[in-house]
């Protein structure tokens, strides 16, 4: 480390320097006028070196310092120790900003700092994407001026953020956030949003969900607790009503099972339990059968015609796709009035694969409500189908089956025309030689 010099040994090296000026104007009877000039050349020499640390320091900034001797050594020194200290600081800090700006821009969250009066210090992108701030054209602007709903202004003043908020998104109504404030540092706070939108959609449908089975068993449950307390109130029933009675409770037992069943295979088809099993069905054969039951539950009272290629033959699980027919199937027949036809087909595409399609002649569905038709529960008139025996679980089974078979359900529908449903498989599920292993 460079030795400090002390005012002593300053003063010494102003007097050598001096020295000579006295001694040699002593010799000419001129001592007062030739220390004079030895104060003048000192003068000159230190404003020369302020001249040139004015120029290091303003026009050659980051540079060496000019080479010097004597006390402004020790002073250009000193400053460009300190220089190099500032730098290394700024640059360890540089670097830290920039560690937490990654951090804070990797998070999946939107994150803000804000001053105590609301004004904003810093964004992520996710804020911009999610609350609709500008960075950094919006830095400086208060945060209530983007967020505007008066609950969470009234959050805000409240200053108290043990809770958690929920936000309605200012970039579009349908995305719900959660909104947490921290302390950033003295005056300062941090705000993160996470999107909670699907969190709260699966609590809706949870909670449809429960509502919805519970409806769906009471109705059964009703009808059979009446009959049970009409069958106590009278000791010997009248045979009349006895079988009246076994009758109902026959039949909503066979629905509440019937509802039951299909609550299961529809949660294992969600909880993938359901594997296919690489069988190759006939689905001609299979399709035959499923029109003969059709034929059963109509009456005979629709025409039911069938055009099937019998050589088209897949590679699935038959009991899943059995179920996919027979759902589109039956309920051809439940919502075509009698006397109607009903066209169910079965054939090869240019692509390779195969598509189903059934096609019915009856009162039609209004298109509003053909995106919702595969949602478990969801029924165009809620009473009719009720009394048809219907679940609302049918098509939601067979959206998860063709799911598992890479199809989605196709739905076109004209009022007072008629339905058609309609899938395609796509050719890697196509079986190509033509061996019957399920007879
Ligand atoms: P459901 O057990 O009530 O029939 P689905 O999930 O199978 O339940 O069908 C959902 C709703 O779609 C039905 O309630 C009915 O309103 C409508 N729907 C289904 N298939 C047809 C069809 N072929 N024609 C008219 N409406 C239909």
């Amino acid at each position: 480390m460079r030795q400090l010099p002390n005012s002593q040994k300053l003063f010494t090296k102003v007097v050598i320097f001096l020295l000579p000026f006295f001694l040699i104007g002593t010799f000419f009877g001129v001592p007062a006028e030739s220390l004079c000039l030895g104060f003048i050349c000192l003068s000159v020499w230190h404003y020369h070196q302020l001249s040139l640390l004015i120029n290091w320091l303003w026009t050659k900034r980051g540079a060496y310092p000019p080479a010097s001797k004597g006390i402004w050594a020790d002073v250009f020194d000193g400053i460009y120790q300190q220089q190099r200290k500032h730098r290394k600081k700024r640059n360890e800090l540089s670097v830290l900003v920039r560690r937490f700006r990654l951090g804070a821009e990797s998070l999946p969250d939107a994150a803000l700092v804000f001053n105590d009066d609301r004004t904003l210090v810093w964004c992520n992108s996710l804020a911009q994407s999610m609350l609709g701030f500008k960075w950094p054209e919006d830095m400086g602007n208060r945060i209530d001026n983007f967020l505007r709903q008066p609950e969470f202004i009234h959050y805000l003043e409240s200053k108290n953020y043990d809770k958690p908020f929920e936000l309605t998104s200012p970039e579009s109504e349908f995305i719900i956030l959660e909104c947490r404030i921290a302390p950033f540092e003295k005056d300062k706070w941090t705000l993160i949003a996470r999107d909670i939108t699907q969190i709260k959609q699966m609590e809706q449908m949870r909670k449809d969900f429960i509502a919805n089975v519970s409806h769906e068993l009471r109705t059964p449950l009703t009808v059979m607790r009446g009959y049970l307390e009409l069958l106590t109130e009278s000791d010997v029933p009248d045979p009349i009503i006895w079988k009246k009675a076994h009758t109902m409770m026959n039949e909503q037992t066979i629905r509440m099972g019937g509802l039951v069943n299909q609550l299961l295979t529809l949660t294992k088809l969600e909880n993938k339990q359901y594997v296919l099993t690489q069988s190759k069905v006939n689905v001609a054969r299979l399709l035959n059968i499923i029109v003969e039951e059709a034929n059963t539950l109509s009456d005979n009272e629709h025409l039911i015609t069938l055009n099937a290629d019998s050589e088209l033959f897949i590679r699935s699980s038959e009991e899943q796709i059995r179920s996919a027919f027979s759902n589109l199937i039956f309920n051809a027949v439940r919502y075509t009035p009698k006397g109607q036809s009903i066209n169910v087909s079965w054939k090869k595409t240019e692509e390779g694969g195969a598509k189903f399609t059934c096609q019915d002649t009856g009162d039609g569905i209004p298109a509003e409500h053909l995106s919702r038709l595969t949602e478990r529960f969801y029924r165009v008139n809620q009473a009719r189908t009720r009394d048809s025996g219907g679940s609302g679980l049918g098509l939601s089974i067979v959206k998860h089956i063709l799911a598992n078979h890479d199809s989605d359900l196709e739905i076109s529908s004209t009022l007072n025309v008629g339905s058609c449903f309609s899938f395609t498989i796509p050719a890697r599920f196509i079986v190509k030689e033509v061996t019957v292993v399920d007879e």
